[in-house]
């Protein structure tokens, strides 16, 4: 086992993510965190800006590579030959929504497997969408993201 991608929203990368990143790596030598772009749902910020936060927070891992596609999670890694991607599970709600995502992509590719890592226990609860309710009220949120996503936070709710 080489190379993995760990797709999400990461809208922003939290200390949850972060986890995942660091036990995926424990297993994989490469590890691409893939932004999948869905131009149904609104994202706080630009892909660009979520792409740079990844690649701060990430900066002490060469091995971690940073991308987005708007295309088929499949198509993406079947051109660059990764068959393994990387989810966290949290609590058993993600359990559903998971499975079937995962027998869809290996569907749509035989050779494609799905590798779950659990979070640790203090992230169980941490979603990005909780990260954006609490920071637009004003709330303290460095318990759950590095300081730079957190910086970041601040400055967009500023201006808003
Ligand atoms: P969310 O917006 O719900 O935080 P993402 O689409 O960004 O989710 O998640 C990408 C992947 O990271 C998914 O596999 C998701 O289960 C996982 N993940 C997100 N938050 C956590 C967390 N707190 N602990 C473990 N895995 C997580």
């Amino acid at each position: 086992m080489t190379h993995a991608i760990y797709p999400g929203s990461f809208d922003p990368i939290t200390l949850g993510h972060v986890n995942i990143i660091e036990r995926a790596l424990n297993i994989f030598e490469e590890l691409t965190v893939l932004i999948a772009v869905n131009s149904e749902k609104k994202r706080l910020f630009a892909v660009e800006e979520n792409e740079e936060l990844i690649r701060t927070v990430t900066h002490q891992w060469p091995q971690v590579t940073v991308d987005h596609t708007a295309g088929l999670l499949v198509d993406y890694c079947r051109e660059r030959g990764i068959r393994n991607a990387v989810r966290g599970l949290r609590a058993v709600t993600d359990f559903d929504a998971e499975f079937s995502m995962a027998l869809t992509h290996r569907n749509l590719w035989c050779e494609f497997d799905t590798i779950y890592l659990m979070t640790s226990a203090e992230y169980m609860y941490l979603h990005s969408s909780i990260v954006r309710q609490v920071a637009r009220m004003g709330g303290d949120v460095s318990k759950f993201v590095p300081a730079s996503v957190e910086q970041a936070l601040t400055t967009k709710f500023a201006k808003a």
